[in-house]
């Protein structure tokens, strides 16, 4: 390093030298060698930093890795309305979440296919009700191995509030034991049936690990909707004149609510085209914060 400090110098000094003896014409290209001489130094600074910089990155990458083994980082939140919203800036808000309820009853694994074949994600919400038999717990692993992620509603779909609090308790953590023992880990969202909550509900959700979340709309538990052409149209629109909703509420982050049903089985992969060719992304499930990284 010295070395090299001397050999500048000197060059610099008999550079300093030649040019102050050169006349005007010679002093030009001078200092162009000179300008030269300086651009090779600040090259090797750029490569150093460059090099430190990419040390730097690998450390991070390596920490992540320690951290998370297979996941990405999250990058949208639940918001307390249940819209689904992004955690920094320049991340596509133009979004919905599409949530599959009371699963796995008749229709989930064709669902769960449609999906799939569509490259759309989803929440599937299962009752624990439904995950007696083999055939039942074969399901859920099956849905769970294509890919979704698995939610908690609940042992038999009751009105929480309605429960004293250590049965609310038991409907709530029995669930999250019985997706464990099938698919090997606990669920990392809960939704309550029929949306209501109570206090010991969400405590009891959050001490299990999990997001409560209910939806901003639905419509194929209405009667003049259960039919795969007017639910089609009423979840790509937005709108269900018919129950009093007459202004749209396909918004981004919208998080939308269907069932295991034979007329949503059937209107599904419309739904998802419509909703695509209106510039919406399925958000996949899986880039939503948990309670994990909090
Ligand atoms: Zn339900």
């Amino acid at each position: 390093m010295k070395k090299a400090i001397l050999m500048v110098t000197f060059i610099l000094t008999t550079l300093f030298i030649v040019a102050c003896g050169a006349d005007k014409e010679n002093a030009q290209p001078t200092n162009a060698d000179r300008s030269k001489e300086e651009k090779k130094d600040d090259q090797q600074q750029e490569k150093q930093n460059e090099a430190d910089k990419e040390e730097a990155n690998q450390e991070d990458k390596s920490e992540d890795r320690q951290e998370n083994p297979e996941k990405e980082k999250p990058k949208y939140q639940v918001s307390e309305d249940a819209m689904i919203v992004p955690i920094n800036e320049g991340t596509n808000e133009k979004v919905v979440l599409l949530t599959i309820d009371d699963v796995p009853d008749k229709h989930a694994l064709e669902m769960a296919k449609t999906l799939k074949n569509l490259n759309a994600n989803a929440i599937f919400f299962v009752n624990g009700h439904f995950l007696e038999t083999q055939e039942q717990k074969d399901m859920l692993k099956e849905i769970h191995e294509m890919g979704f992620v698995i939610g908690n509603h609940t042992y038999s779909h009751p009105k929480l509030p309605d429960l004293s609090e250590q049965e609310q308790t038991e409907e709530i953590v029995r669930v999250s034991d019985q997706i464990e023992e099938i698919i090997g880990e606990r669920p990392k969202f809960f939704r309550a049936p029929h949306g209501m909550n109570s206090d010991h509900s969400k405590q009891v959700a959050k001490e299990q690990g999990m997001v409560v979340m209910n939806w901003t709309y639905g419509y194929d538990y209405f009667a003049p909707y259960q039919e795969a052409n007017k639910l089609t149209e009423a979840m790509v629109s937005g709108e269900g004149p018919e129950v009093d909703v007459t202004y749209s509420l396909l918004k981004p982050g919208a998080n939308l609510l269907m069932h295991d049903r034979e007329w949503t089985n059937k209107a599904l992969a419309d739904i998802v085209k419509g909703l695509r060719d209106k510039g919406y992304e399925i958000v996949d499930p899986k880039l939503i914060q948990t309670l994990e990284g909090e």
